[in-house]
């Protein structure tokens, strides 16, 4: 087979991930992960993602060993104009128009420029810390900017994700409120498998971590098929908060029973922080203990959504 054909097919692999553009019934489901397709899924390598990250296993990058770029800087990220999908795996909104008009991001361990291509939601998270898990994590997926997707996939720092975790709480302050309206009015409109918006202006920077210096990295991989290790993660470790009642939302979302793909072996997986970031975990176990209460709810709803014969997917 060609490197051309080879790239292609990489390129409809990443499509799925990416595009808000066409819509096929998805070739995989997280019920199954030992039917995705893809070596990297089925054999695991040595950098597959997602992980818990321990925290006494963190290093502090004193010696700039993978942290080696400065401070973290991102642009465009105000007014970013999207097209959202159900794609049967999550709802994700892809950035639209210009290339040349999409946020980037530099700096930290980044040593190119890379360009949104879209965001999605995992709930539960993806990543955990010391074993606890938070109701719900944002995957912002970007591209190398000076590489076509298809030899991003294939690079070892081809991708970059920024990822978000987010807590839930009873009652938001009016600061929280409006970072969460500005996704949560788009959500009901995403409920079944194939449901699509376009020319959605979203501020993104709402659903940032309020904390951009104070993050976790790594070299993983993607976390759904074909799990490329070609990604630099980038998690932060402050959360942004959605409501109780914003988060039962995403229980309607119909993508199955779960949307996150198994916590991965730790192998060669070498986490690093800046040195001047203060995590704080303590907290996420009190609030994993509500999330999961509310998560045993959802699987009750979407059960009770199932057998009502509604589900679309
Ligand atoms: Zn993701």
């Amino acid at each position: 087979m060609s490197v051309c054909r080879l790239q292609l097919i990489a390129s409809l692999m990443f499509f799925e991930l990416v595009s808000s553009n066409l819509y096929k019934e998805p070739l995989w489901n997280y019920d199954d992960e030992t039917n995705w397709p893809g070596l990297n899924c089925k054999e695991g390598g040595k950098r597959q993602s997602p992980i818990d990250i321990r925290t006494t296993d963190v290093i502090k990058d004193y010696t700039k060993k993978f942290i080696k770029y400065g401070s973290l800087k991102l642009n465009g990220y105000h007014r970013v104009l999207v097209s959202g999908i159900n794609n049967g795996h999550t709802v994700q909104f892809s950035t639209e128009g210009e290339e040349a008009i999409h946020p980037t991001v530099t700096g930290g361990p980044l040593e190119h420029r890379y360009r949104l291509e879209q965001l999605h939601f995992h709930w539960l998270s993806e990543h955990s810390v010391n074993g606890n898990k938070y109701p719900m994590e944002i995957h912002f997926v970007h591209v190398r900017a000076d590489l076509a997707v298809g030899d991003a996939l294939g690079s070892k720092d081809g991708l970059a994700i920024l990822s978000v975790f987010c807590n839930v709480q009873a009652e938001l302050d009016d600061r929280q409120e409006e970072a969460s309206a500005e996704i949560m009015q788009y959500i009901p409109k995403l409920l079944d498998t194939g449901d699509r918006i376009s020319g959605v202006l979203l501020d993104m920077t709402k659903l940032m971590s309020p904390n951009l210096g104070s993050y976790y990295t790594y070299a993983g991989s993607l976390t759904s098929p074909e799990c490329n290790e070609a990604v630099i993660w980038i998690i932060f470790d402050t959360p942004i908060y959605f409501s109780d009642s914003d988060y039962r939302k995403f229980g309607k979302v119909g993508v199955g029973r779960h949307n996150f793909r198994s916590l991965q072996r730790l192998n060669h997986h070498l986490v690093f922080q800046p040195v001047d970031s203060h995590i704080n975990t303590p907290q996420i176990v009190r609030i994993f203990d509500e999330a999961f209460k509310m998560f045993a709810e959802f699987f009750r709803n979407i059960n009770a959504f199932m057998s009502n014969g509604l589900r679309t997917s």
